[in-house]
């Protein structure tokens, strides 16, 4: 980028004010429950949820005439409105300056197994739509002189499909989404968390939530009730879920609401873990330009010893600092990349290091300290496709700040916000989980296993093992705009006759229950608990009695918690009660779904490389084998299958599932295909 930018320019794509005025509505009526009078909202479709998924799917049906309601925890909170990379990536068709095909762009979706064929068939076609009503929206995608969009190379892509605005794409997304939402005069209801899915006849009926402004004298929880056709599960991953993270704070998701009430989740061995800045002060992804700036990666321990510690694992600097370069579009952890000396051991020597007790940093103004012996750093040292990349974006430059500079000034704006200037002082990072792949189990259409209820963007389980950067949000836009397509084309109406008094008592009845004043266990030490058992047995290094051990101790947590409550004595605290809740339920089905996926032999895989005395692999060093770090390979079975987790009286249950397939030879005839969209019949 050898032109200045304009301070105004860069201040527009970092600091971006969301709108602030939505309309809300008032219930419809009023129920009294337990000694309580909840309000009670009707309408054809709720939205739970308010990043770029949701308001995709909230203004896709309101466009389309239906009566739809979004109610959210954090109006701009979640994902998508606080979080980003370098340049956070939207991925969709047409790259690589020789377009594209929506069967290429499919497969490369599903590359790494366990994804659906027609799902991925599905996000491909649906990425142009997307990209480009995003687009008519306002979003300032960038373009060439000829108003082709700019696009670059990221995680688990080949071709080039990646593109952006800047490090915040997605809050950029939801700000031209909401826009829409209050032009369009969707109903917003702010500050409401739901606790509880209700069902009845089969289906959907109503939803209970903690609403803070309805706290009322004869309403001390703030409790409300819904009755729609159809709930809409936007409400994102579970954030929480690992103390190592790099999601925003306060992102709960809706998975464990959903595993609740009896919804199939699918996937959920699969995650993304990769380099960033820890949670407790600015979390952000040090992908893209901040690795391809080539900085110094060192650690420091408790004495304050600076270590070089990358020499003490590639064989010359030359293979280190193209790796540490390579960290920019292999971005998250890949077991199979630890070995040949690939990128992802970068990120097992960053673990061994903090596993050690040592700080990691990464410092712009010095560039990497050689391999011990061999020759110093030098931009005539690069391998090809590194010296190519840097000599291309004209960034052959001294200092890796003035690479960054030259690359992506947004980069260092964005930390210099949130009061890190990267141009004096180094930042300190780890390994961190970033992205849940799997999610609620859903079709082509976003529906559930639960009929009337669907999920869209991370809540849903759309991704396989890997995904290509930029997927996760190309996925949220798809899926948002069909569930709204599918569901203007059926319109189930709300039953109100469904949602009695008589269900609603024992629903309310077994909310207290878990919510105690006193004897429950302390919600924080239950947080800690969860978190800890994640990251350190579950994380992306683990191994099969590990997992099993702790699969045992999150289903000891559960009973407990079933038997003994949560404390709170506030009602905000009580939103947090029924969110652990949720978030020990979660962890539960994760282990158990890593559990039965182990058992049954399966290797290392994505986010994860199981090790074990008796695996085939092992990452190697400058001065051998890592031995403890032998890992089971990968089973090309495995690539064919998906986990299905469901949560049971008796508690949770696996099952694996063949891949839905996609007949990629079908191809479309206009006047045959036709009488099934005229017909509606496209929908059933
Ligand atoms: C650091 C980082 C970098 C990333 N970079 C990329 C990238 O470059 N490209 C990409 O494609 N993806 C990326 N991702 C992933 C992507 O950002 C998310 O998957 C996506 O933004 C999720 O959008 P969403 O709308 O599904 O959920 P979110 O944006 O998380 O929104 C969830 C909404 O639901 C609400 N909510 C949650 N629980 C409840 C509840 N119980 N009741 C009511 N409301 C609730 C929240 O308040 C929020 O409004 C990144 C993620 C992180 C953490």
């Amino acid at each position: 980028m050898p032109l200045a930018v304009p301070q105004s320019v860069l201040d527009g794509l970092t600091d971006v004010a969301m709108p602030k005025r939505h309309p809300s509505r008032a219930p419809s009526r009023f129920v009294d429950v337990a000694g309580s009078r909840l309000p009670h909202y009707v309408c054809e479709a709720l939205v739970l949820g308010s990043g770029a998924a949701g308001w995709r799917a909230a203004v896709e049906m309101q466009r389309r005439g239906v009566d739809v309601m979004v109610a959210t925890q954090n109006l701009y909170g979640g994902t998508s409105a606080c979080s980003g990379s370098d340049k956070q990536t939207l991925h969709t068709a047409s790259g690589s300056g020789h377009g594209d095909d929506f069967y290429a762009l499919a497969e490369a979706l599903g590359a790494g197994g366990a994804m659906d064929h027609d799902t991925a068939y599905v996000e491909a076609v649906g990425s142009l739509r997307a990209l480009s009503s995003l687009h008519y929206l306002g979003l300032p995608l960038p373009v060439d002189g000829f108003g082709a969009p700019l696009r670059y190379q990221t995680d688990h892509d080949e071709a080039g499909r990646a593109t952006s605005c800047g490090p915040r794409t997605s809050r950029l997304m939801v700000k031209v989404l909401a826009e829409e939402s209050a032009r369009l005069g969707v109903t917003v209801i702010n500050r409401c968390t739901a606790a509880k899915i209700l069902v009845a006849e089969g289906r959907v009926s109503g939803l209970i939530a903690f609403h803070a402004a309805a706290r009322a004298p004869d309403n001390p929880m703030g409790l409300v009730v819904f009755t729609m056709g159809a709930l809409v599960l936007a409400a994102g991953g579970p954030g929480e879920l690992y103390r190592d993270s790099v999601y925003p704070k306060h992102c709960f998701g809706a998975l464990g609401l959903a595993l609740e009430a009896g919804i199939e989740a699918v996937n959920l061995t699969e995650s993304q873990f990769g380099i960033g800045t820890p949670r407790d002060g600015f979390p952000w992804n040090l992908s893209g330009t901040y690795a391809q700036s080539l900085p110094y990666i060192y650690s420091v321990d408790p004495e304050g010893v600076e270590r070089n510690f990358l020499g003490n694992y590639y064989r010359t600097t030359q293979e280190l600092v193209s790796n540490v370069f390579r960290k920019g579009y292999q971005w998250p952890f890949h077991a199979s990349r630890m070995l040949d000396f690939g990128s992802s051991l970068v990120d097992l020597a960053i673990f061994r290091e903090t596993q050690g007790g040592r700080k990691v940093f990464m410092d712009f103004n010095r560039n990497p300290e050689p391999v011990p012996g061999d020759a110093a750093f030098s931009l005539e040292r690069l391998d090809g496709d590194v010296r190519a990349y840097l000599e291309n974006n004209d960034a052959l430059l001294a200092t890796p700040i003035a690479r960054l500079a030259r690359m992506n000034p947004l980069a260092i704006e964005l930390y210099r916000r949130y009061k890190k200037d990267i141009t004096r002082t180094p930042l300190e990072f780890a390994v961190n989980n970033q992205h849940m792949n799997g999610g609620i189990s859903v079709d082509t259409w976003g529906r559930s296993s639960l009929p009337g209820c669907y999920a869209i963007g991370e809540a849903a389980g759309t991704h396989g093992v890997t995904r290509p950067g930029g997927a996760a949000l190309n996925a949220g836009q798809v899926m948002g705009q069909r569930c709204a397509e599918h569901f203007a084309a059926t319109r189930p109406q709300p039953r109100d006759d469904l949602l009695t008094q008589r269900m609603l008592e024992p629903e309310v009845a077994a909310l207290l229950n878990l919510v105690q004043a006193n004897g429950g266990r302390d919600v924080m030490a239950v947080a800690r608990e969860v978190q800890a058992r994640m990251s350190d047995h579950a994380g992306f290094i683990c191994s099969p009695a590990d997992v099993s051990a702790a699969r045992g101790e999150a289903r000891a947590l559960n009973t407990d918690l079933g038997r003994r409550g949560l404390r709170a004595t506030r009602p905000d605290e009580m939103v947090r009660c029924v969110q652990w809740r949720h978030m020990a339920l979660v962890s539960e089905a994760v282990l158990t779904a890593l559990d039965c996926y182990v058992t049954q032999g399966g290797g290392s895989r994505g986010a994860r490389a199981i090790c074990c005395s008796q695996g085939t692999a092992v990452p190697e060093t400058r001065y051998g084998p890592l031995e403890a770090f032998r890992f089971r390979a990968e089973r090309n079975q495995d690539r064919r299958v998906k986990i299905i987790v469901r949560c049971e009286p008796k508690g949770f249950v696996c099952e694996t599932r063949p891949l839905r397939p996609f007949d990629a030879t079908r191809t479309a005839y206009f006047e045959r295909d036709w009488g099934r969209f005229l017909s509606g019949a496209l929908y059933d």
